[in-house]
């Protein structure tokens, strides 16, 4: 592969294939229940990122087993991730985190993996979760959502915190030595290349280990969906999304793990989804233009630790040689 893939990443640590399982709890977000706004970012919808959760009113150990049931039949899959989807997974106190954590490690669960704001993040939450993981004995990763490093455009879509907040949650998350994995759309209509590389290399410098992208979608009754059908925001076409995912894979991490390069709503939520093709068609395109071009994930990733001082490397050598 050009690129790093979650796929084989998994199946290189754990020597099989691993399923990532959505579990939906009754959570809410600070940017939607009036904390910091109850608008939400624009472009979220009633039901957040959950549209292949089943319900929370289900307890998580049914929704395990079904999801479970399903997915070792049709992809022959025996070991899993048990990932909290919807909203913001570490916006409620710990204590309730933890009667949750234990309900999903069941023995097959590999890992428990929270997806969550940037700033429901703390040192106290994160050292509860160190002793949650050791005492269940599983891996713990935490998926935050940055959309975009242009603080601009975070303002325009309302995200409710900036870059800062951001940084600071991964610093604090890598000081307990859990994963991370950032969530970015890499077209935002306000957001052009310069964007889409600086986002790469802003993941790179944190040493981020994950990406999940997504190409934005325009579910109805959003915020993003008046601006959208008042024609008051655009769209780039297919082709070019294609084009900025290869350009920020060249300048990411040859390192970092790619969970997904596109990803899906359904149709009758939304008013624009993936140029109405589906996810993985999107997939085979950027695939079959990475070929094509002959690039790699990592290609232009040569611009930190001192690249000024290459120059004198280069002289250096060049004398070494002369003598
Ligand atoms: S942070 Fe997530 S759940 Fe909260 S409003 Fe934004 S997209 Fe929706």
């Amino acid at each position: 592969m050009r690129y790093c893939t979650y796929s084989e990443h998994m199946q290189r640590k754990h020597g099989e294939k691993v399923y990532k399982i959505p579990i939906n709890i009754p959570v809410s977000c600070p940017n939607r229940d009036g904390t910091l706004s109850d608008g939400g970012c624009i472009f979220c919808g009633e039901k957040g990122a959950g549209f292949e959760n089943l319900s929370n009113t289900m307890s998580i150990q049914e929704q395990l087993e079904k999801n479970i049931l399903y997915i070792r039949k049709k992809y022959k899959a025996y070991k899993y991730v048990a990932y909290f989807q919807n909203y913001s997974n570490t916006y409620l106190p710990i204590e309730k985190l933890e009667e949750y954590a234990e309900a999903a490690s069941l023995d097959n669960v590999v890992e428990l993996s929270f997806s969550t704001r940037p700033d429901c993040i703390s040192d106290a939450y994160l050292e509860k979760l160190a002793s949650i993981a050791t005492k269940l004995n599983k891996e713990v990763s935490i998926e935050l959502g940055l959309q975009t490093v242009n603080y601009h455009t975070l303002n325009k879509i309302n995200r409710g915190h900036t870059l800062a907040e951001f940084i600071d949650a991964v610093i604090r998350i890598k000081k307990f030595k859990f994963e991370v994995c950032a969530h970015v759309i890499l077209n935002l209509p306000w957001d052009d290349q310069e964007d889409v590389i600086e986002t790469a290399k802003i993941l790179t410098a944190l040493s981020v280990e994950q990406v999940k992208l997504h190409a934005l979608y325009i579910e109805k009754n959003t915020k993003m969906c008046e601006l959208y059908q008042q024609g008051k925001i655009e769209i780039i076409s297919l082709e070019a999304y294609v084009n900025r995912v290869i350009l920020f894979l060249q300048y990411l991490s040859p390192n970092t793990i790619i969970q997904r390069v596109a990803g899906r709503a359904p149709e009758e939520d939304t008013v624009f989804c993936n140029w109405n093709t589906s996810w993985w068609k999107i997939k085979d395109r950027i695939e079959e233009k990475m070929e094509q071009c002959d690039t790699l994930q990592g290609e232009k990733c040569d611009y930190l630790n001192g690249k000024a001082l290459n120059v004198f490397e280069k002289t250096d050598i060049e004398k070494t040689d002369k003598r």
